[in-house]
């Protein structure tokens, strides 16, 4: 799919060392509105929203936020921990704003998967179903990322 010129400098703005010093495409090779693409191929298929999902990390972000790095049992399943790194961080999509900059880790102890998401991380994936290309150290596969917050 060909990008329109304000999806092609949203592209720029997720390259290395703009605004985090990994960016957010990874090794993805496909453009922007095909990661997107995919991804939304893939929830239909699970029968889940990106909505439901930002909530949920959401949920688990705001329940650990004020327990000062330390990690939290929750319905005894969910070891959540939610850090707090200085700095801000703008949404590449050019929304106003800026996010604190917090990694939440969450082990589902009875699936045993871990996955990590930061403040922007769910305002990318609630706002714009974004949850970054292969191979960034953020991108969250939203089927893990179903199994790890919900089952
Ligand atoms: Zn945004």
């Amino acid at each position: 799919m060909k990008l329109t010129p304000s999806e092609e400098q949203i592209m720029a703005r997720m390259q290395p060392g703009v605004i985090t010093l990994n960016g957010f495409l990874g090794f993805d090779t496909r453009n922007l509105n095909e990661i997107i693409a995919d991804d939304e191929k893939v929830l239909e298929m699970l029968g889940i929203s990106a909505e439901e999902l930002a909530e949920r990390m959401q949920y688990f972000s705001d329940k650990t936020f004020e327990s000062y790095d330390l990690p939290v049992l929750i319905d005894e399943i969910y070891e959540v921990e939610t850090n707090i790194v200085r700095g801000k961080l703008p949404c590449p999509f050019r929304h106003p704003g800026i996010y604190r900059k917090t990694i939440t880790t969450l082990t589902n102890r009875k699936q045993q998967i871990t996955v990590r998401w930061t403040a922007l991380s769910i305002h990318t994936i609630k706002e714009h179903h974004f949850f970054e290309g292969k191979g960034s150290p953020f991108r969250l596969d939203p089927q893990i990322l179903k199994k790890a917050l919900l089952d």
